[in-house]
């Protein structure tokens, strides 16, 4: 088993089938009376989080308390990383502790390299600036075999700001490893030359629906944005946006995703976000168990 999760380049097709199917069986102790496991008694998970979340750093903690584990939630607003602690001295305090895991979420691609070299424990990225999102790739591959019954040639649109998404690279990383077929789709501007190169790339949103098997749709991240990639939002919304008449256009078997935090009416309308279709509540589920399935297997369990 690898040490580390930086990116979802780590994991081979074995390696991501064996998380997979452990999550499964993670997954079947939520129906439980009693959801806690005691695999990870006496251990230490950190979760370090230098940026906003929602559903992952809730996520990491209900996964580690599953597992038994002692959970730290670290949040770069009012620690010493507001006074100016580098990460390599938060680091190191978190070594002393004995942190025998360390999920990290931080606004600088490549944080997690940088932290695995400092502390002795696994490094979990959970979000690294616009480079990657390993277990939410995971947690989305997991939604699309337990919905479809497979990934092998699996036909997956991943819609949007592609530019600015560690979802989409993550993703494109670990589905092309797991036999899936990957279009990206978007505004010219928002589609970059470095993943674009292990998908096909298309600008025409009407026409790759009707050959899709799951459609992911992106946020727009306007907060990473310091140029205009589109006119306006409403022209976005008109080319990229998923709405119903355009669900409507996907074969019958075909799902909705969406990592989450949605904006409602510009790249998913409400409709299509709440839709049977729409698998955006699960994957917040599945999460969970994935998480779990990679804390215990990061950490020696067998
Ligand atoms: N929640 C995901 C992330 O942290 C997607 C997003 O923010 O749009 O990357």
């Amino acid at each position: 088993m690898i040490k580390h999760l930086r990116s979802a380049a780590d994991l081979d097709a074995e390696t991501a089938t064996l998380i997979l199917d452990t999550a499964a069986e993670m997954a079947a102790l939520s129906g439980r009376e009693v959801k806690k496991l005691p695999a990870l008694r006496g251990r230490t998970v950190v979760n370090l989080f230098y940026e906003d979340s929602t559903r992952t750093r809730i996520s990491f903690e209900a996964a580690a308390k599953r597992l038994s584990a002692d959970v730290i939630n670290f949040s770069a607003k009012g620690s010493s990383v507001s006074k100016g602690e580098s990460l390599k001295d938060t680091a190191l305090t978190l070594q002393a502790m004995g942190a025998d895991a360390v999920v990290i979420r931080h606004s600088a691609s490549g944080a997690p390299h940088r932290l695995a070299n400092w502390v002795e424990g696994s490094v979990v990225n959970a979000g690294d600036g616009t480079h990657e999102h390993p277990t939410q790739a995971l947690l989305d591959a997991y939604t699309m075999r337990s919905r479809l019954g497979r990934l092998d040639g699996l036909r997956v649109a991943i819609v949007g700001d592609v530019l600015h998404s560690r979802v989409a690279r993550s993703n494109v990383l670990l589905l092309t490893t797991l036999g899936a077929h990957v279009t990206l789709v978007g505004p010219p501007t928002l589609i970059p030359r470095d993943i674009s190169a292990k998908a096909q790339v298309s600008y025409d949103l009407d026409a790759v629906l009707p050959e899709s098997d799951v459609v992911m749709m992106l946020r727009v991240q306007t907060e990473r944005m310091q140029d205009s990639y589109f006119p306006s939002a409403r022209e976005y919304s008109r080319r990229y946006g998923l709405d119903v008449p355009r669900l409507q256009k996907m074969p019958e078997h075909a799902i909705v995703m969406h990592p989450g935090p949605m904006n409602r009416g510009m790249e998913i309308a409400p409709e299509v976000a709440d839709s049977p279709r729409s698998t955006i509540v699960e994957q917040v589920a599945n999460g969970v168990s994935v998480r779990m399935a990679v804390l215990y297997l990061l950490l020696g369990g067998k």
